[in-house]
């Protein structure tokens, strides 16, 4: 059954992605909006004073600049105008220090992910990925008819790369998020080159950078540059700030994007997007900038709740887990009562919701509601009591490993 609250545009997609129309689903793609919009309570739908943390968007918007090529490029609109994405791909691959053909467009990185899990997997070459981990893939290796081998994260939240090996001899694409979603905990890039060391001939290594440029990390481009079997993927829509713009690339040897767009077959880009996308990676200042921000609203929120005494997994990124102590699905129904939406569970750690950093006001509209939300929860429930008695008492344990492993 499709979730009641979507709005006539999100329910028809849900049901073409849920299986339900399983043909259709054969040629959709999942995306975090999608995902969110059907786990959201159906009261907010349509509450224009609710707080939105609940998708990983960027609150902040395209940069300044990207607002005056968007502006600028509304003229050409009647135009393809292909040469301006060959100029942002020449942009990036520049930038990198890649050659163009290393590079393609999309509008948006979940094409590139759909096609890709398309491309490398099947009944025979599973598709591995990280519990909890991004959902968008698992619809696609359905779509291939491959098996889905979801291996849980170790102790620190990296993905278990040697028991992603171990699960799957078969595998045909190994699926990497990092930092991951929705827990926003890295890999070290020693446990992706062992992956890419050691698994099976013909698979490769899909390493998912979404959320890269608010951690602390290394890329893993320099190992598409040494000619391995990875993809990178890249997104405009986090710390740029356009997932309403869509644009989004893929970052593999040419023959490699070739059995991608095998799949997905070409399409114009949006001009919009790409000199959005231009005008923010020729921003010097604008990736440092929105760091430094959202590290100082995460920073704020995660002081808060040590305060307050509230556990959560540390991230490096635009999300993070946190632990209701309850089922998750009770406290996101409450949170939306007091016009709050934080995002969603994860079938394996079920007292756990996923909360994006948004501004700092909004995360003070989140404080107030959660603290609510908890509190009431002892007065109404002897569980509840029980767990904020608990948890006053516990020593502080920012670290969940041993709530999760
Ligand atoms: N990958 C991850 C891990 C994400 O969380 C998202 C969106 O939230 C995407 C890819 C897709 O982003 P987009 O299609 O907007 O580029």
């Amino acid at each position: 059954m499709p979730p009641t609250n979507l709005s006539p545009f999100s329910r028809r997609s849900f049901l073409h992605l849920s299986g339900a129309a399983s043909a259709a689903a054969a040629f959709s793609i999942m995306t975090e909006p999608l995902l969110a919009a059907a786990n959201r309570p159906k009261p907010l739908a349509n509450d224009k004073d609710a707080v939105f943390i609940d998708a990983n968007e960027n609150p902040l918007g395209p940069c300044q600049p990207a607002r005056d090529a968007l502006a600028a490029i509304i003229p050409m609109g009647g135009r393809y105008s292909d040469g301006l994405t060959e100029d942002l791909v020449n942009t990036f691959a520049q930038m990198e220090g890649l050659a163009p053909d290393y590079v393609r467009a999309f509008a948006g990185s979940s094409p590139a992910l759909r096609f890709a899990v398309i491309a490398f997997t099947s009944p025979q070459n599973s598709y591995v990925t990280a519990d909890p981990g991004y959902e968008a893939g698992m619809f696609a290796a359905e779509a291939a008819q491959a098996r889905v081998v979801k291996v849980p994260l170790t102790k620190t939240y990296a993905h278990d790369v040697k028991a992603m090996l171990a699960a799957a001899p078969d595998a045909g694409l190994f699926y990497i998020c990092s930092p991951n979603n929705p827990t926003g905990t890295v890999t070290p890039h020693s446990d992706i080159e062992y992956l890419v060391e050691n698994k099976p001939k013909g698979s490769v290594v899909m390493v998912d950078e979404a959320y890269i440029h608010f951690a602390d990390t290394t890329s893993a481009i320099d190992l598409v540059k040494a000619g391995k079997d990875v993809i990178v993927l890249r997104t405009f829509s986090k710390i740029y700030g356009m997932a309403g713009l869509r644009c989004g690339f893929a970052v593999a040897r040419p023959e490699l994007l070739e059995k991608i767009m095998n799949r997905s077959g070409w399409n114009f880009m949006p001009i919009t997007a790409v000199v959005a996308a231009s005008a923010s990676l020729k921003d010097p200042r604008l990736g440092s900038e929105r760091k430094r921000i959202n590290a100082s609203v995460r920073q704020g929120t995660f002081d808060w709740l040590d305060r307050s005494r509230y556990s959560y997994v540390p991230s490096e990124s635009n999300c993070f887990m946190l632990d209701t102590k309850r089922p998750g699905k009770e406290v996101i129904e409450a949170m939306a009562r007091q016009h709050v939406s934080i995002g969603r569970i994860w079938p394996v750690w079920p007292t756990c919701v996923r909360i994006t950093v948004g501004t700092r006001a909004e995360m003070d509209r989140f404080q107030a509601a959660f603290q609510k939300v908890m509190t009431g929860a002892t007065a109404m429930s002897l569980r509840g009591a029980d767990f904020l008695r608990s948890s006053r008492e516990a020593p502080r344990r920012r670290n969940l490993a041993s709530t999760f492993s």
